[in-house]
């Protein structure tokens, strides 16, 4: 046991703070409501069945939150990512997690976007968040966390992101309720705090 390890217990389901400043786009759903959570912080410290990763094609590590679980994974989970021959941009593999809390590790790779965000860009995003969801499910894994997909360097503008995510994964859980306990929006900046703060209302409105 490490005490910087945060076990899902430590992990409040999301409550609203403030007025919400959007209006709803979808139905009152408590169930779903009671499913979602938004962290902020480190995604290495999650005790939870799997953490999402944003990865790049070769899976074989790189700069930000994939620098910081391949760090907290140690040198095994390159070497296990060094089997999978890579992962297509919108895909995801699945992986153990070795050094981390976690129990699994899921790679996703975003869409890099160069000019603005395109048709292309927001499915491949979209394809992202519901792929690794349907990775989890399939794997009975029950609570996962999943960082700001492609708004690091891969460009995606967080506002744009965010509701693509939100909407992913609302509409996931429209169909898949009864697979997952917990899915955890990691936030990691202050301003995607804020933004998932002021869009979680409009896609998992409270009563
Ligand atoms: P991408 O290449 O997909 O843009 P990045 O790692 O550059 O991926 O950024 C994705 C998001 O991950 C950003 O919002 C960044 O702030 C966040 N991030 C960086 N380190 C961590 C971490 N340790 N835990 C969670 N999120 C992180």
């Amino acid at each position: 046991y490490r005490v910087d390890f945060i076990p899902l217990e430590k992990i409040p389901v999301w409550s609203p703070s403030g007025d919400p400043s959007c209006k709803p786009r979808y139905k009152v759903n408590e169930e779903l409501n009671r499913k979602i959570s938004l962290f902020s912080g480190d995604i290495t410290k999650l005790e939870i069945d799997a953490i999402a990763n944003a990865a790049n094609k070769t899976l074989l590590g790189g700069g930000g939150v994939d620098g910081a679980i391949h760090r907290g994974a140690g040198p095994l989970l390159r070497k296990e990512c060094g089997t999978l021959n890579g992962c297509e941009t919108g895909e995801a593999k699945i992986t153990g997690a070795y050094g981390l809390p976690a129990k699994h590790v899921i790679h996703t790779v975003g869409p890099i976007v160069h000019d603005s965000v395109g048709e292309r860009e927001e499915q491949a995003l979209r394809n992202c968040y519901y792929t690794c969801l349907h990775t989890a499910t399939k794997n009975h894994l029950r609570t996962v966390a999943i960082p700001c997909i492609s708004t690091g360097v891969y460009g995606y503008p967080p506002d744009q992101a965010v509701e693509v995510a939100l909407r992913t994964v609302r509409e996931y859980l429209e169909q898949n309720h009864e697979k997952l306990d917990r899915v955890i929006f990691c936030v990691f900046l202050k301003s995607d705090k804020e933004l998932y703060e002021t869009m979680l209302p409009a896609y998992f409105p409270r009563g």
